[in-house]
């Protein structure tokens, strides 16, 4: 979505304080990847002369990470050659390998692990997700058990392919899990999946899609069980993982087990801060200026990517925590901006939800929340195909899209979210292959049931959720 300005009608910066920081304040980013960077990066190029520190706690400049989870584990690329391309350069004082451990709001300082202190002006939190980990300690620990979230992580876990393991067993099958799971079939590796939902990706896309997506891992000689948990993972005397052991009974013999149960968001160093961070993320207005605790907006702190939760207009105003690359770009910019802004001159933060995937050679691209819709109309090409357009519809109108190797029409349906077309669209497609066919229901699983969950999750309070109970303090 666009946004344009109104022209300033007032001289802004009577104080001159603005212009103050522009020239010598200071700012500090917590977070040195994606949205850290592009955020930097916008700040100088937007004019900011003063002094920049970007804390990271990995020990790396910034690098991407959609590569890990397809070219670096299909040995294309390797994971310290995944470094992210910069836009300029940023004349930055770099704390890498150093978490950030505490902040103090009223002082305006940032804790370090090492007992640094770093003071700020402005700060700015992007300190993402990490990946959830196998609950049981011991068998999380045992040699063969992997997560994917960093350079590390694919770099061990790209090693242990290299050495051909006799069965690469995957917990979870959402994105992540999923483009394992290509990755290693594609390197003819033997590949079990344990996925406690009926289907891949029904948490993201519900029962339908998900049902086409079961049929690309089958296809491809994935041994994909459905419906199952994994209750254990055992270890061998030389506490090398040896085999999983499922709910229904079953154990299946594997030597390296990867664990892909989602992400976890990193906001626990923000614990006592009085910022209004917690297991959701970190909320913040549309501005990206973060709340603190009693829902009041700070002028000073902002939130950008992964960590952040914020309100969006076109979503009923509901909270939206994306797990998305181009969100964290987007947002990192719209931070940036309105860092360096008067109240007047700040830009709210409407990207459209998208994002991209490839596995089993299908490139499948979204638009939207599918997640909020509660039918699925099939516009073009056909499920059996593997080869379509899914249009989300929620209460009448279309909130979503998902595209199976039909990606080029993602913006004409990004088109019809934004203008709140009715649901089903009324439209004729040139390739409308599914005459006839009707609305049906898009089978979301049980929210209450834990399962994989979306990459855009709805963290904000609905009327409709009856679960959560307002307990005034006085
Ligand atoms: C394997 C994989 C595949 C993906 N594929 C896709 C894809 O195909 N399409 C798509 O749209 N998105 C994809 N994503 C998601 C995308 O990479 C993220 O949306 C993006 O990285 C978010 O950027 P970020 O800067 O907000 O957070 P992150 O990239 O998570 O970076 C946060 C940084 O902050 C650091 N940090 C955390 N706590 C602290 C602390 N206390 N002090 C200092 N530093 C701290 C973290 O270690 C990390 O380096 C994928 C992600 C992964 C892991």
């Amino acid at each position: 979505m666009r946004w344009t300005p109104r022209p300033r009608r007032c001289p802004v910066n009577g104080d001159g304080s603005l212009e103050r920081l522009k020239r010598e304040g200071r700012i500090v980013v917590v977070g040195a990847s994606l949205a850290g960077l592009r955020a930097a990066e916008t700040l100088r190029d937007k004019g900011f002369a003063g002094s920049l520190t970007i804390i990271g706690d990995e020990p790396y400049e910034p690098y991407d990470r959609p590569p890990l989870s397809k070219q670096v584990l299909l040995g294309k690329a390797t994971a310290d050659g995944t470094s992210l391309p910069r836009r300029r350069s940023v004349d930055a004082t770099w704390r890498l390998g150093v978490p950030a451990t505490g902040l103090d709001m009223p002082a305006k300082r940032v804790r370090l692990a090492d007992g640094d202190e770093v003071p700020y002006d402005r700060l700015l939190i992007a300190t993402g997700v990490r990946a959830r980990p196998w609950p049981r300690e011991a068998e999380a620990e045992l040699d063969g058990v992997f997560v994917l979230r960093t350079r590390d992580d694919a770099a061990a876990l790209a090693r242990r392919l290299d050495e051909g393991p006799k069965r690469v067993f995957v917990i979870g099958a959402g994105f992540t899990g999923s483009e394992i799971a290509s990755a290693c079939r594609e390197r003819g590796l033997p590949v079990t999946v344990a996925e406690r939902a009926a289907a891949p990706l029904a948490g993201a896309l519900g029962g339908v899609v998900g049902a086409v997506a079961a049929g690309l891992h089958r296809q491809h000689g994935v041994d994909l069980r459905c419906g199952v948990m994994v209750t254990a993972l055992e270890g061998d005397a030389s506490g090398r993982v040896r085999a999983a052991h499922l709910s229904d009974g079953s154990t299946v013999e594997t030597d390296v087990v990867v664990v892909s149960l989602g992400a976890t968001r990193n906001t626990g160093w923000l614990a006592g801060s009085g910022l209004g961070a917690g297991p959701r993320g970190i909320a913040c207005d549309a501005g990206c200026r973060a709340f603190d605790i009693r829902g009041i907006v700070t002028d000073d702190i902002y939130v950008a990517g992964d960590v952040a939760r914020s309100p969006h207009a076109l979503f009923g105003y509901q909270f939206l925590s994306l797990e998305h690359w181009g969100n964290a770009v987007a947002q990192a910019g719209i931070a940036a901006h309105n860092m360096l802004s008067e109240s007047t001159d700040r830009l709210p933060h409407m990207w459209m939800p998208a994002f991209w995937s490839s596995q089993f050679g299908v490139n499948i691209k979204s638009v939207g929340v599918p997640s909020l819709g509660t039918e699925i109309f099939i516009s073009q090409g056909l499920l059996e195909e593997h080869r379509f357009v899914g249009v989300y519809g929620y209460q009448g109108r279309v909130i979503g899209a998902v595209a199976f190797d039909h990606g080029r029409w993602m913006p004409f349906y990004q088109e019809l979210i934004e203008t709140t077309a009715p649901f089903p669209p009324p439209f004729l497609t040139v390739d409308r292959r599914s005459e006839g066919q009707q609305p049906m229901d898009a089978d979301y699983p049980d929210p209450s049931v834990p399962t994989h969950g979306p990459t855009v999750t709805l963290s904000g309070y609905s009327p409709a959720d009856r679960r959560m109970t307002f307990t005034p303090a006085h």
